[in-house]
């Protein structure tokens, strides 16, 4: 199975298990690596209710330790964060690289303004806001944040769609921008099996926008989004015939330079 980068801790207040259990997860799931990337924090002080603080970093880091020593020869542990691309946030990020020797950065659209959509407290909001208008701004951040170049990885790319809420018509127009400024960028992105669990019950990001981004040659990993040990790996088999169905034929490994792993149907 291909490596997992984008799992959780409970240091992020809404996930679920210890260290031991999710590196068990991963051997049991078969996945080539597995990585850790938390929600990282904003700022030094409190920022939503949904992230570790700055100040419990020291615990992170114990924790991939203790995922680390778990693990042994037995799987590569990478460590990452998962940070929330936000306004003016390049100098914070460029902090936060700098704090430990991360083996990669994953960069996430979660927030149109002071607004995290994808957050069920605030659902009904969704009611009061243009669709259109939401996705034409989260394309235009997402696209920013590929243009940022300070992430390895870009998460979830069609997150927006998460409640189901989609314009009319095709969506190719939101997504060719989008994906022009990734493939200049040399970003991958994800293919998130978290939103076959979710009410848009479909991988993110849709064939179409997968399609579009193998055409235009932008690397690709497979990532469950895990925020408990029984959802390591989860959907894998699902994720690759989407991927091979798409045109690809490899995903790509992180730390280490630049590696390839090939995609075996299942
Ligand atoms: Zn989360
Ligand atoms: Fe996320
Ligand atoms: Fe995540
Ligand atoms: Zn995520």
């Amino acid at each position: 199975m291909p490596a997992d980068y984008h799992t959780h801790t409970p240091l992020c207040l809404h996930a679920l298990g210890e260290p031991e259990a999710y590196i068990d997860a991963a051997l049991a799931a078969g996945v080539s690596e597995y990585g850790i990337s938390d929600h990282a924090p904003v700022g030094k002080g409190f920022f939503d209710d949904w992230r570790m603080e700055y100040k419990q970093l020291p615990e992170y880091f114990t924790w991939i330790d203790r995922a680390r020593a778990h693990a042994g020869e037995r799987i590569k542990v990478r460590a990452g964060l998962e940070c929330d691309w936000l306004p003016d946030c390049q100098a914070w990020i460029e902090h936060l690289r700098t704090l430990y020797p991360w083996d990669y950065l994953i960069g996430s659209v979660h927030y149109l303004g002071t607004w995290d959509f994808d957050n069920p407290k605030w659902l009904g909001r969704w009611a009061e806001t243009d669709v259109d208008e939401a996705w034409a701004a989260y394309w235009k951040e997402y696209a920013a944040m590929a243009e940022s170049q300070l992430f390895q990885v870009l998460a979830h790319p069609d997150l927006v769609k998460k409640f189901c809420h989609r314009p009319a018509g095709d969506l190719a127009r939101f997504y060719e921008p989008a994906i022009e400024a990734i493939a200049v960028s040399g970003c991958a992105i994800e293919l998130n099996t978290a939103g076959l669990h979710k009410p848009c019950a479909e991988a993110y990001p849709t064939s179409e926008f997968l399609e579009l981004a193998r055409a235009a040659g932008i690397p690709l990993v497979i990532s469950s989004d895990a925020h408990a040990p029984t959802e390591v790996g989860r959907d894998f088999t699902s994720a690759i015939n989407q991927a091979i169905t798409a045109g690809y034929t490899e995903t790509l490994l992180l730390g280490d330079g630049t590696r390839r792993e090939p995609l075996v149907a299942r």
